[in-house]
């Protein structure tokens, strides 16, 4: 079912080149001529454009985008006890682990009468993206409320696309009741429905109902990346996360259908989802794919799955052997990467690029998708390579808190001046000097 790349006579070269291992076409260039337009509505005419587009990709009728108190209580009280039960266990597991990425501001003494404090500040308030186009996500309220909970952020915003009620044409758009749930779960009140690159405007121009924000997080689809890339500056953001990646690095030890299910598992999100498997074995790759004419048929999305699956960017990459497969996984770097191998901790030591390591055959990437603790907000398209996943520390800044006293700038005036004159910026070292009536008297 996979296409194939048989990379085992390149196993000699020293870099493989990223061309071999194509990935989705993402034209985010065509979809910013789209988007532009739509964020300079928004800007202009504020929730009456956010109403207008809600009609016109969501198919609601709206009059507003703030969610009533009234819709985030019912929607808990409402919620699935099972569900309910679910969510407070993953909001559990990723407190624990987001806890524990806070720092603490730390003083550096420099020189005596010298510090350097590295203060770590929230930023003030934020917009948090929650898909929900073709799937609706519960698990991305947890995973962007978590940590900004977790850094301290005073004031948050949710937006999630409005839903339309199943066999009515128009309804009253207000986001799916299982987000609304989550929302209200975690103690969250201001919530939008709004969804594309019109919730990403709002969020960054503000509008009547929702005071601008200083930074945005949390995935989407290209409109959503789209709008990121355009308002940029304007608003901080996380990272363009786009259609989510699955790469599993597999030898003849691994069982062939969970390595199956777990491309399926991702594949299942989206037709640009990208399913890759790596292994040294042909008898693995073809029992592979087996499985997954099996199990494709008989899953509830197969036709978004079937097209996830044979799409340029899901193939198996045949490799020399396991040097060679961690090779092209860290050439590739993926969003997730599974190591399904004997000794699979020794092996994901190994690796460097990856948003995320999933290690043996216990801990498929649906675990960190919704309770292993991990966040799932992770670098796509290769920016592995880069950047991290959603944390505690995408919501901080860190202040630099300087604090020198006088004989201590006395001590280094002259290596100040020296500096400010190589850079020929005299300004710089007469700001020094003035402190000392253009004289720098020499430490006690
Ligand atoms: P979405 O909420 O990102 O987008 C839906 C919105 O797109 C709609 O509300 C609409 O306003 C807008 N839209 C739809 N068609 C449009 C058009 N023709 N022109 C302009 N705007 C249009 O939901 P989605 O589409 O389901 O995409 C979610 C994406 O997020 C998927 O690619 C999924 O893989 C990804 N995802 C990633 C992660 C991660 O952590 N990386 C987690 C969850 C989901």
């Amino acid at each position: 079912m996979l296409n194939r790349i048989d990379l085992r006579d390149a196993a000699t070269s020293a870099a493989i080149d990223r061309e071999l291992l194509p990935r989705a076409e993402l034209d985010v260039e065509a979809a910013l001529e789209k988007v532009r337009p739509i964020c300079e509505d928004v800007r202009h005419r504020g929730t009456a454009a956010l109403v207008e587009y809600a009609r016109r990709f969501d198919g609601v009728r709206q009059t507003r985008t703030r969610v009533p108190a009234e819709a985030l209580a019912r929607a808990l009280a409402e919620l699935d006890p099972a569900v309910r039960t679910a969510l407070e266990e993953s909001v559990r597991r990723a407190r624990l682990v987001h806890r524990e990425q806070r720092r603490t501001d730390h003083t550096t003494k420099v020189v005596p009468g010298g510090t350097v404090t590295e203060r770590w500040v929230p930023v003030q308030r934020v917009g948090l993206y929650v898909p929900g186009g073709q799937a609706v996500y519960p698990s991305s309220v947890v995973m962007n409320v978590v940590p900004a909970q977790e850094a301290g952020v005073g004031s948050l915003a949710v937006s999630s696309p409005p839903q339309r009620t199943p066999g009515q044409e128009w309804s009253d758009g207000l986001p799916h009741p299982t987000i609304m749930a989550a929302c209200a779960l975690l103690g969250v009140d201001e919530v939008h429905a709004a969804g594309g690159a019109q919730a990403i405007a709002m969020f960054a121009h503000g509008t009547a109902e929702c005071r601008p924000v200083k930074l945005v997080t949390g995935p989407g689809n290209i409109y959503v990346a789209a709008a990121k890339r355009l308002l940029k500056g304007i608003v901080g953001i996380d990272a363009e996360a786009g259609p989510t990646e699955i790469a599993v690095l597999a030898d003849e030890h691994a069982d062939p259908a969970l390595i199956a299910a777990d491309l399926i598992s991702q594949a299942e999100h989206d037709e640009l989802a990208a399913a890759v498997l790596v292994t040294p074995s042909v008898a693995l790759a073809d029992a592979v794919d087996a499985e997954l004419t099996r199990q494709v048929a008989a899953a509830k999305h197969h036709q978004r799955i079937t097209a996830a699956l044979t799409g340029r960017q899901s193939y198996t990459v045949l490799v020399a052997d396991l040097d060679h497969g961690l090779t092209v996984v860290d050439a590739y770097a993926a969003e997730h990467l599974e190591i399904q191998t004997e000794r699979a901790a020794e092996v994901a030591a190994r690796v460097t690029n990856a948003g995320a390591v999933f290690v043996g055959p216990h801990a498929p990437v649906s675990l960190g998708d919704y309770c292993a603790g991990s966040n799932h907000v992770l670098p796509t398209g290769g920016c592995a390579c880069h950047s991290s996943g959603l944390s505690v520390q995408s919501f901080l800044r860190g202040v630099h808190v300087v604090e020198y006293d006088r004989e201590a700038l006395a001590e280094v005036a002259p290596l100040v001046v020296t500096l400010a004159e190589a850079e020929d910026l005299p300004a710089h070292g007469a700001a020094v000097q003035a402190r000392f009536e253009w004289k720098v008297p020499p430490r006690k």
